[in-house]
């Protein structure tokens, strides 16, 4: 075995997600180890970090005053750079513990939101430095998403992604190592639970709670008329009597409830299909537009989205990983795939 062969065998390369919802860590050999959410718990006295990722989740909602439980990633871009950092370090951490990383430092694919800015992709790289990275590499998230759908993207072939995560829906046309066209939407899962919340309380006069609108969108969210209906409990506060009160809402609800955050998505994807340049249109009406992240999901998002465009519309196997594993399969072939990457001007600079 010739050297190169040894040094690939026993490195630790890996691939982030960085989204705003969940953080997903794919390790060659291994695939996903990581799946936690980008939830970080601080004490604003002190400033100390308390909980990172399930166990900061836990406490969402649920803390007294001077803790709060935050999102470092609001809507794509990065709220707040330390707690990112934190966040990322403490992921890197875990990796490096879990495995036997004494011949080298990993190098870090990592896929980011496409509205990120040239300053807090510097901060996300010297993050992942820091958190012990031999080398950082950055790659837009519907690219990282695209590759990890196994789709052709560097060929001269049009590939359409739509990645509907927590606080972004990010829509791409890809050919040629390259994206051709894009949108970014700061209307995904997250605004569909506000949409739950705000119909709940309209309609039955009941407050409910961020997690409880999440879970009926997943126990019977649809988007499209479905062949059995479904329906959950759901419980919350009563705006008449103050008291604790349980209702019953169906698909048919949600569907209701869901209507605004729909519209908007099917709008926006309506209108970068629109401006396919026409050598690229039939690819993508041979292989249909591609869901990757956790709102596609939705029940029947496909049979809308497709009668809204006259495209067929496929959802990606694993929807919830395709960027971590895109960010991976990046990492294993950096030499092959490193044209996707996003240049990264600073990267010359000596450290
Ligand atoms: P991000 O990339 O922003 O971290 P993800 O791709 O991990 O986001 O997706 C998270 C979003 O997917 C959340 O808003 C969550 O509520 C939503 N989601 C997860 N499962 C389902 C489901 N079965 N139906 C609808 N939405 C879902
Ligand atoms: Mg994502």
């Amino acid at each position: 075995m010739s050297f190169d062969k040894i040094y690939k065998k026993f490195s630790q390369d890996i691939g982030i997600d960085l989204g705003t919802a969940n953080t997903l860590v794919y390790v060659k050999g291994k695939g996903i180890v990581i799946n936690e959410p980008s939830v970080v718990a601080i004490n604003t006295r002190t400033k100390q970090i308390l909980a990172i990722g399930s166990e900061a989740k836990r406490m969402v909602g649920r803390t007294p005053q001077h803790i709060v439980a935050t999102r470092p990633l609001v809507d794509g871009v990065i709220s707040d750079f330390e707690v990112t950092e934190a966040m990322l370090r403490y992921f890197i951490d875990k990796v490096h513990n879990q495995t036997f990383s004494f011949l080298r430092r990993p190098r870090v694919v990592i896929g980011i939101p496409s509205g990120v800015t040239e300053v807090e992709k510097r901060a996300v790289v010297d993050a992942a430095i820091n958190a012990g990275a031999s080398k950082a590499f950055l790659i837009e998230e519907p690219m990282a998403a695209a590759i990890g759908a196994r789709l052709p993207v560097q060929e001269a072939v049009g590939s359409m992604i739509v990645d509907i995560g927590g606080g972004t829906t990010e829509i791409a046309l890809i050919s040629l190592g390259g994206i051709v066209l894009s949108k970014s939407l700061r209307v995904a899962g997250d605004e569909m639970n506000e949409n739950i919340i705000q119909y709940v309380r309209d309609s039955y006069n009941l407050l409910i709670g961020e997690r409880s609108a999440e879970e009926a969108k997943i126990q019977v969210g649809s988007a499209y008329v479905l062949e059995q209906s479904l329906s959950t409990q759901i419980r919350g506060r009563d705006l008449l009597t103050g008291l604790p009160k349980e209702i019953n809402l169906t698909d048919a609800d949600l569907r209701t409830a869901l209507t605004p955050s729909l519209k908007t998505m099917v709008n926006a994807v309506k209108a970068v299909v629109e401006e396919i340049p026409p050598e690229l249109t039939s690819d993508i009406l041979k292989k249909g537009i591609v869901f990757a992240g956790g709102g596609s999901l939705l029940r029947g998002i496909d049979k809308l989205v497709s009668e809204a465009t006259l495209m067929p519309v496929v959802i990606a196997e694993d929807p919830l990983t395709c960027v971590a594993r895109g960010a991976g399969i990046v990492v294993e072939d950096l030499e092959v795939l490193k044209d996707v990457l996003i240049p990264l001007d600073f990267g010359r600079i000596p450290r």
